[in-house]
């Protein structure tokens, strides 16, 4: 059986990322998500083992120790996310394709370690557009806005590394675009 390809998707928080994941995972029967873990708290609606498995610092650490992530960041200072590794190889190894939705840091660690992995990058149609999105989600104080906003144009600069980069302007549009990218690679 042929083994799935590793594809990352990364893009400052409020690109729009989380969903064009989800319809790409509702349309392709072949694509999986693997799932972070991360210290940080749910948001509201989130649930633990769908978005993200939500770990304390402690287990976060024995995971890190035992050699269970495929790669790992601290985003926004504090706050630890990482990939279990062994889901994602296993998927692989069923001949499924493999999204990982991490960000800048972990994408070129992954490619470090796995460099057939193919880097996506989902760009805003703009900064004024991206804060605009983030303040309509409503979850960030002024504090952490800012932060999110420091951390994408970081994040927009370091993008010319990834293979592909795509605008979300308007979400069917990108899932298209993406999906086309992924189509491509399979061949
Ligand atoms: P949020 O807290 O908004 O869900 O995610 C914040 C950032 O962390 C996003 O850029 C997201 O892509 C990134 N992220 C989520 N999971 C992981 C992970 O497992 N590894 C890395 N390196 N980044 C992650």
């Amino acid at each position: 059986m042929k083994k799935g390809k590793l594809f990352i998707i990364s893009g400052p928080s409020g690109t729009g990322k989380g969903s064009i994941c989800k319809k790409l995972l509702e349309m392709d029967p072949n694509l999986r998500l693997s799932v972070s873990v991360t210290t940080r708290a749910p948001r509201e609606g989130e649930v633990h083992g769908r978005e993200y498995f939500f770990i304390t610092a402690e287990e976060y650490q024995e995971l890190l120790e035992g050699d269970g992530l495929l790669e790992h960041a601290s985003v926004y200072g504090r706050t630890m996310y990482g990939t279990p590794r062994e889901q994602v190889f296993r998927w692989m190894d069923e001949g499924l394709d493999v999204i990982l939705e991490i960000d800048v840091q972990g994408a070129f660690q992954v490619r470090e370690n796995y460099p057939e992995c193919i880097l996506i990058f989902i760009l805003p149609p703009s900064m004024e557009e991206l804060e605009a999105r983030i303040r309509h989600r409503g979850s960030e104080t002024e504090e952490s806005l800012k932060a999110r906003l420091g951390e994408a144009q970081h994040e927009i600069d370091l993008s010319d590394r990834y293979d592909h980069r795509v605008v979300n302007g308007d979400l069917e549009q990108a899932v298209t675009d993406v999906h086309e990218i992924i189509n491509r690679e399979r061949l």
